[in-house]
Order: C-alpha cells, then structure tokens, then sequence
C-alpha cells in the first residue's frame, strides 16, 4: 500500500509538497488542512484534494465560501501514516501534541527549533539520521541550500571553516507587508547569524561563520560563500564535482543569466510549476580558488528547494527507501534538475 500522507498547513510551502507528494508513485496525498477558504482552499479542491479544517471554530467560514470540507484536522492525522507540517514558524510546535495523540510521525519546517524534533534532515548530508524518527525538521531553505553544497566538498576535499554571506529576499512575492521597500539591512545585526549554527544541526563538527542581509527583493535568496579547504582542487575539478550532484544547477556562462530575475524567467521558459527553482543556482564563473580558498555565488529559491526535501524525508522517516533510492525517484517524478 501507498504511504498515506497529510499536509498541514497549505501555504507557500504546503501546497508545493501537496503537489510534489500527489506526483510520486508510492505516496498518497489523503488530504490537506487549511484555517481559512481562500483561493489556496478553491485551489485544492480544484486539485481533488481532501481538504480538512485546521481549526474548528473556522468551519463555518467554509460553509459560507461553499467549500465542502471532508473533515477535521485530527481525522486528518489519525488517518495519515506521516503528516508534514507546513504551518507558520511556531505553529507546528504548538502541532506537536496532536501528532503525538495519533502517534503520527511528523515533518516539521526550518522555522521550527531544531531543539523540537528528533533530528534535523537534509536529504544528501544526512537522510539516515531520520530513520524511525517521530519529529523530524526539514531545515530551512538557505540551511537546504548550504548543506547541498558543503556535504560534497567535505567528503571530497575537507572542510576547514566556511564562511557565508547570505543575502536574503525581504519577503516571498505574495508577502507585500514584509519589507524592506528600500533599504540594506544587515540582519541579524549581530554577528555571526543564526544560520551557521542551523548548519551545525546537519553537520555537528563543521566551523561555519554566517552573516545575514536582508534586500528589497522577493525572487531569491544570494549566498556568497568562501570555504577554506584541507585539501586543494582546481578550479575544473570544483565545477565537476558540484555538476555532478543532482540537485545543484551549474549556471553555464553562456545563458547570459546575471541575477534571481533571469534565472525565475529560465524556470518558466522551462515549462516549472510556479517557476521552482528546486535546484541550488552556482554561478559556474564564480567559482574560483585562490590558495586554500573556494569562493563562488549561488542563488536559492526560497519557496521552493525545500519541496524535494520534504518528499525524501517522508520515505528516509518510514524507511521505505535508502537515500540514493528516494533522491533519485523524487527527481525523476518531479523533474529536479536542467
Ligand atoms: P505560509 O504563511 O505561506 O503558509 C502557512 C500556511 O499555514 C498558511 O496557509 C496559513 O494560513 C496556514 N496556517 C496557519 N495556522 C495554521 C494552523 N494552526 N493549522 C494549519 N494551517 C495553518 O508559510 P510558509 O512560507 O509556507 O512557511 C511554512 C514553514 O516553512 C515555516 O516554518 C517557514 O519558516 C518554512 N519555510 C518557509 C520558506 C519560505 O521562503 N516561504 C522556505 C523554507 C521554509
């Protein structure tokens, strides 16, 4: 039988797991919970997703938005063999008890603390931790981003310390209250960030600093990251070895792609839903050493790298395939990779 999975929480990242969920072979999509009957709410229905209420006292307002609704949230979990949980940073720690009532294993988001689950998961560095695990935490999209890159040049090469500067969008595209409108804002304004420790929470031994920033801008997230390395490769080989991981896009100079703005209008020429980028974007004339230094630019589609993720997480939770098995399914069923 299929793994029977339920999304909580049908939002930015919700409703991209609901859809990369209904695309894999051995998974079902039994339902998705939603607080209010927006045009998300419309859209599931369009989808034929069962679509359950995230709050009781709501119900009502689906009734009057003439949604039919195929149950509570709780039904929703019982039923379930694994839910992910796709609601506000916060929310899915107050979710924990009810997943616990139902003894339904649970994904969590990267706004979570990582203290609140069993392990925090990223596909490529450390699927096997999740194994059996009842709360797992799908790191964030720039800790997503991150791990990709630094799990093959630590195998590889060796990590000595890491050094990122993360320049992040102010806000998803449908968040028009997030800003800033026009400004540069060192954020955090204390050093080092937080996102260096939250790589930590993937790779427990690896000496990262992060410094954050934060634009006016909504397509994507830049990193420009500077890894000292024990064991010194050329130029050529770094190319090669990033190249050949699934789920990092060398970005060839011949595209003439400069930014997040030609690299989301790629995407849509390609035909992507929602114009996801799954893939981490590495600028390939970028990437460069100058003694023990690797140095290179690469953008991260905040909405979006994480959806692969959380489908991986869900079979390496309940152990029905090994990491090389799941990554690859999930790439082909959803066509990760240019
Ligand atoms: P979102 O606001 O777009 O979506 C969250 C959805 O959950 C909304 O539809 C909201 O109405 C709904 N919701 C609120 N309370 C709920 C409840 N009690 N039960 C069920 N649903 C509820 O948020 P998002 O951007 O999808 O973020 C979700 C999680 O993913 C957060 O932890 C966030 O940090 C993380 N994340 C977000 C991004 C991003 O860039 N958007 C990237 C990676 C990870």
């Amino acid at each position: 039988m299929s793994i029977q999975v339920a999304v909580n929480g049908y939002g930015t990242i919700g409703k991209r797991v609901a859809d990369a969920v209904e695309l894999q072979p051995d998974m079902e999509l039994i339902g998705v919970a939603k607080t209010s009957p927006n045009h998300e709410a419309e859209l599931a229905v369009e989808n034929d997703y069962p679509l359950y209420a995230a709050i009781e006292e709501r119900v009502e307002l689906f009734e009057e938005a003439g949604i039919d609704l195929a149950g509570s949230v709780e039904e929703l979990v019982d039923a379930a063999d694994i839910v992910v949980d796709a609601c506000p940073s916060g929310i899915g720690a107050e979710n924990k008890s009810m997943y616990e009532e139902y003894d339904t294993p649970a994904l969590y988001q990267g706004g979570e603390d990582a203290d609140l689950v069993d392990t925090s998961f990223n596909a490529r560095s450390n699927f096997e931790d999740a194994s059996d695990a009842d709360h797992v935490r799908v790191v964030s999209c720039n800790t997503t981003g991150l791990s990709r890159l630094l799990a093959p040049l630590q195998e590889e090469y060796g990590v000595e310390k890491a050094r990122v500067t993360l320049v992040r969008r102010g806000g998803d595209p449908p968040q028009s209250g997030r800003g800033p409108i026009n400004d540069i804002l060192p954020n955090p304004v204390s050093l080092p960030s937080h996102h260096g420790p939250d790589v930590n929470t993937i790779f427990p031994d690896l000496a990262i600093d992060t410094l954050g920033l934060k634009v006016p801008a909504t397509l994507m997230h830049t990193h420009s990251v500077n890894v000292t390395l024990e064991d010194v490769p050329s130029e050529e080989e770094v190319k090669e070895l990033l190249g050949s991981q699934s789920r990092t896009f060398l970005v060839p100079p011949k595209y003439g792609i400069d930014g997040a703005g030609k690299l989301k209008e790629f995407a849509m020429d390609r035909g992507r839903p929602r114009a996801d980028i799954w893939e981490n974007c590495i600028w390939e004339e970028s990437v460069s050493i100058e003694d023990d230094d690797l140095y290179l630019f690469q953008a991260i589609h905040q909405e979006s790298d994480v959806v692969p993720e959380n489908v991986d997480a869900i079979r390496a939770v309940l152990g029905t395939a090994d990491a090389e098995e799941s990554i690859e399914r999930t790439n082909e069923t959803m066509g990760v990779g240019f």
